[in-house]
């Protein structure tokens, strides 16, 4: 999967009418969610709102990934969608106006009933057998939810791969910083999603990834000092003495305040050249 202008192509597009403005800047996080629910096709069109033939008016998603692997996208990337609800991530609160929202088609949590079935959200009485027809579960605890076990759908490794290339994709586009569960950045406190059954670390695990390539930077001083070493005290290396603004580079290490770069030379490839520069004059070189 690619991004080509804030859409994935390929894949079903549908508008949803919950929508915020279109924003300036890229997206840096991505929040996963589940939808509480079985029917991808129902909670697809919820999140879509009025495009979507329903009465809801106050949520959606960039994505919503069904059970089968399928992804329908319903928000172009630079859309601000409204999944994050009241939410802080380190310093920024407010999670909706610089994320994306991936949601998976997945009950939640079913609490037991006692005699062996368990209740999903709506009141929905499950088997064990009926959930293993479903793809399976895994016990355990959550205390937003309550004391004792809950059972918790397992999510198909088809819809686990589909989302994988849907993030790879946003890696590849978004300068991603973070990837979040709903439940870590919920203020309210009772957002459990995805739950225990989700596999975060392996969707954790592409940041680390995409962070090993090494993004490109960008110089935004006028002019910076490539010197010899990590401080004022070393000579320039001459030529070029001067990096100028807006020269493309890689960072190979960094010690304190200062970075071991490799400007790429005039084709865009990464030329010969090595030095240290204040960390302070780059900065991230933002996808389109
Ligand atoms: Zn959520």
């Amino acid at each position: 999967m690619r991004i080509e202008n804030h859409r994935i192509p390929g894949i079903w597009y549908g508008q949803s009418s919950n929508l915020g403005a279109q924003r300036e800047k890229p997206p840096v996080i991505v929040v996963l969610h589940y939808t509480t629910g079985w029917n991808g096709k129902a909670s697809r069109n919820w999140l879509m709102g009025e495009a979507g033939g329903t009465a809801n008016r106050g949520s959606s998603a960039h994505v919503v990934i069904d059970r089968d692997g399928t992804a329908w996208q319903i928000a172009p990337f630079n859309r601000t969608a409204w999944h994050a609800g009241p939410s802080r991530y380190g310093e920024i609160e407010g999670i909706n106006s610089v994320s994306v929202g991936i949601e998976f088609v997945n009950a939640g949590w079913l609490k037991p009933n006692g005699l062996g079935d368990f209740i999903d959200a709506y009141g929905k009485r499950m088997t064990a057998r009926d959930l293993n027809k479903a793809g399976g579960y895994t016990l355990a605890p959550h205390a937003r939810v309550g004391s004792g076990t809950f059972a918790w759908p397992l999510f198909p490794e088809a819809q686990l791969q589909t989302g994988l290339d849907v993030l790879q994709a946003l890696l590849a586009t978004y300068p991603i910083r973070a990837i979040v569960s709903h439940e870590e950045i919920d203020t309210r406190g009772w957002k459990t999603d995805p739950g225990p059954a989700f596999p975060m670390d392996r969707f954790r695990g592409l940041l680390g990834e995409a962070a090993d390539r090494e993004p490109a930077m960008v110089v935004t001083a006028g002019r910076l000092n490539l010197r010899g070493g990590p401080g004022t005290a070393f000579e320039k290396i001459v030529p070029p003495g001067t990096l100028l603004k807006g020269t493309r580079l890689k960072v190979l290490s960094r010690t304190g305040d200062w970075a071991f770069v490799a400007p790429e030379d005039v084709d865009g490839r990464e030329g010969a050249l090595r030095g240290w520069v204040h960390a302070a004059y780059i900065a991230p070189a933002l996808a389109a």
